[in-house]
């Protein structure tokens, strides 16, 4: 789930409170339990893409998301969430994030943010994928692919010395080549015994800027972008974000750990994992 940047008035009070708030360093105790709760939602995460099909509905996927938290012992973070209703948030097509699951099916063509997130031994784990619906257009999976590209990007440059402000510089960069709208009302944000903490990680910036990074930080890295306007609003819900255009929109997000050794994902699955050491892709199906 993202956080609402600074410019959003909804959450003015929050905003102004957690930006007085220290960045918290993790230590390596807290880092295994965030290793912990970062498997066991990167397993719901990958089980959820092998269901999302023509004929699904996000409510179906809700729930069985919900199950598989709870089954693993962990309580699913978004639940009452500032009144949040549920345990996935799902945003199809010009849906940007926090998106109510519902019963309509998902039809052929149609994409999907499925964004979630789970407690365990005190810490919380954040993570979204944005999923194809049966065949999609070229012009839908070019998005999903480059959303992808800034999140990696992104983790990559998360390291010890360097800014957050670097996150959001490559994350522009890269988004900006190919004139994706890139939000800017919701960010990235740290995470750990709470799922936002500071810094605000916002999905755009200059290289240089904002907070020292140092070991022990941990970040929910989440670029979210348009095919159009980067500009959105809220619906009546109070919650879904649409696009303002109406044009679709994609999420990716992990949750990673600032070490001496680099960033480390803490949302991928074992087999993700392995995968990783040999160089495929961090958000692709394994
Ligand atoms: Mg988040």
């Amino acid at each position: 789930m993202g956080r609402f940047s600074a410019a959003s008035i909804a959450s003015l009070f929050s905003s102004v409170f957690l930006g007085k708030k220290m960045i918290i360093a993790k230590s390596q105790k807290d880092l295994d339990k965030m290793r912990a709760v970062g498997e066991l939602i990167a397993e719901v995460r990958e089980a959820l893409r092998l269901m999302v099909k023509p004929g699904v509905s996000t409510m179906d996927l809700n729930r069985a998301g919900e199950k598989m938290i709870r089954e693993a012992g962990a309580i699913p973070t978004f639940i009452g969430y500032h009144g949040f209703p549920f345990a996935i948030c799902a945003s199809v097509n010009d849906e940007v994030v926090h998106g109510f699951s519902k019963e309509t099916p998902l039809k052929d063509g149609d994409i999907v943010s499925l964004d979630m997130a789970a407690t365990f031994n005190g810490f919380v784990g954040d993570t979204a994928m944005t999923c194809p619906v049966g065949e999609i257009s070229d012009e839908l999976k070019q998005l999903i692919r480059v959303t992808e590209e800034c999140l990696e990007l992104g983790i990559e440059a998360s390291r010890i010395n360097g800014r957050v402000g670097d996150i959001g510089a490559v994350i522009q960069q890269h988004a900006e080549k190919y004139n994706y709208g890139i939000v800017r009302d919701y960010t990235g944000h740290g995470i750990g015994r709470s799922m936002h903490e500071a810094p605000q990680i916002a999905n755009y910036g200059r290289q240089g800027t904002k907070e020292k990074i140092r070991a022990g930080y941990c970040f929910a890295i989440e670029p979210m972008l348009n095919l159009g306007t980067h500009e959105t609003k809220t619906l009546s819900d109070k919650w879904t974000v649409v696009t303002l255009d109406g044009k679709p929109s994609a999420h990716a997000e992990h949750s990673i750990a600032v070490t001496a050794d680099g960033p480390e994902i803490l949302t991928l699955t074992k087999e993700q994992k392995k995968q990783r050491e040999k160089g495929k892709p961090i958000m692709a199906a394994a």
